[in-house]
């Protein structure tokens, strides 16, 4: 079938600056099968650009291109290369294609070593994740491919989501079942298709190699430690002591194997709780802490969510400035899109004030530099954070 054809709406102009197109912004569009190509074009017939089309969700077209190119075996290889070149020397584990950041929309792809996780988040993609994995061989030499999406989003598209080795001939894996991989001093061991995200947190690594050595020669609070990522930093940054808060099992597991793989595990404690639970237990003990790193799950995950998840987040912030020595360093995050920086800024202000705290702002904290941020596209910031000295 040849490329279909989608006309937009008068004054839906957003495309040419924005990939997402909604049913609502569409006049029509040609007979198209779910997932293939359409061009897109203005009221007046002009081009605007070059997308992925599937009727099913409201979402329904995000344009990967606004240049007047085919979308072929080549399109991708160009587009994958770009994304290599934007990450040239990043070394050890990285995400190598972030979506519309990439100008390739609806697919993300992690590299652990010898092996690319790939996830696709829409129809298009994950019809097209062999050619996807071709293109990104012949980038990046012989990787093993593992394919790992998002079941929400495969609901949502109508596809079935992957879980497994991609072109596995049978039930021998092709690739590792586990991977070390290094970030900066620190080793960490992923479980291929284990764990949260695509294995581990790469959009904080920035962050862990900021924030550890401010660890050094203080006692350590990791709350939401997933794997003790941030403690394993500090702790070979020179931090006394680490504790690691944490509420999941295995990633539990997975701090005490990293911790250990560090080295650094006779200081450091993994403590399996509720770390809203453990704050208010700290508190009430009087501990105290010259470092404490808070980087909850996103609470808000819709935006009508917001003020209940403002609440969460001051409670913790609230708690983890009490937990402060004077002069400690607090590094607070939120990954919620919903949460603007402002509304952010001002939750921890408040918290600072019933805390009764002066906090110096050493630095504010954004997404590793892997997960770039394209201006007009919005959805593309998420991660936020503030790097704060308790005077
Ligand atoms: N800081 C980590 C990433 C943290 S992601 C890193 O750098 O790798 C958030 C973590 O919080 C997840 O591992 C999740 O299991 C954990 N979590 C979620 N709710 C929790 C709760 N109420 N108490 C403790 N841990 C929780």
């Amino acid at each position: 079938m040849t490329d279909g054809v989608l006309r937009l709406k008068r004054g839906h102009d957003r495309a040419r600056v924005h990939p997402w197109i909604f049913k609502g912004d569409v006049a029509d569009v040609s007979d198209v099968e779910p997932g293939g190509v359409v061009t897109v074009v203005d009221a007046g017939g002009r081009f605007v650009g070059r997308g992925l089309f599937n009727p099913r969700p409201a979402l329904c077209c995000r344009l990967l291109t606004w240049t007047d190119e085919a979308i072929d075996a080549q399109f991708w290889q160009r587009r994958l290369a770009a994304a290599l070149a934007a990450r040239a020397g990043r070394a050890g584990a990285a995400r190598l294609v972030w979506s519309e950041a990439d100008a390739l929309a609806g697919l993300v792809i992690d590299r652990y070593g010898p092996v690319a996780v790939l996830q696709t988040v829409t129809l298009g993609m994950a019809r097209r994740r062999a050619e996807l994995a071709a293109a990104l061989r012949g980038a990046v030499g012989d990787v093993a491919v593992f394919c790992v999406d998002d079941p929400m989003a495969a609901t949502l598209e109508g596809f079935e989501p992957a879980a497994g080795w991609l072109d596995a001939p049978g039930p021998t894996s092709p690739g590792p079942t586990s991977v070390i991989v290094e970030e900066g001093a620190a080793r960490f061991l992923v479980r291929v298709g284990g764990g949260h995200k695509t294995g581990l947190y790469l959009d904080q690594a920035d962050n862990r190699l900021r924030v550890a050595p401010l660890g050094a020669g203080r006692a350590v609070l990791d709350v939401f430690a997933y794997t003790a990522g941030f403690a394993c930093h500090a702790l070979l940054a020179g931090a006394t002591s680490a504790v690691c808060v944490e509420s999941s099992k295995d990633a539990l597991a997975g701090a005490v194997d990293n911790l250990a793989l560090n080295g650094v595990a006779a200081r450091a404690e993994v403590r399996d709780a509720n770390a809203f639970d453990e704050l208010r237990r700290l508190d009430r003990a009087g501990a105290r802490f010259g470092l404490v790193v808070l980087d909850p799950p996103p609470f808000a995950r819709g935006r009508g969510a917001l003020e209940g998840a403002l609440r969460g987040y001051k409670e913790i912030n609230l708690r983890a400035i009490r937990l402060l020595e004077p002069g400690g360093v607090l590094a607070t995050f939120s990954c919620s899109h919903h949460v603007s920086e402002g509304a952010f800024e001002a939750m921890v202000r408040d918290a600072a004030g019933d805390a009764g705290a002066r906090l110096r702002v050493l630095a504010p904290l954004t997404q590793s530099a892997d997960h770039p941020v394209l201006l007009t596209v919005p959805e593309t910031r998420y991660l936020k954070g503030l790097l704060l000295e308790r005077m």
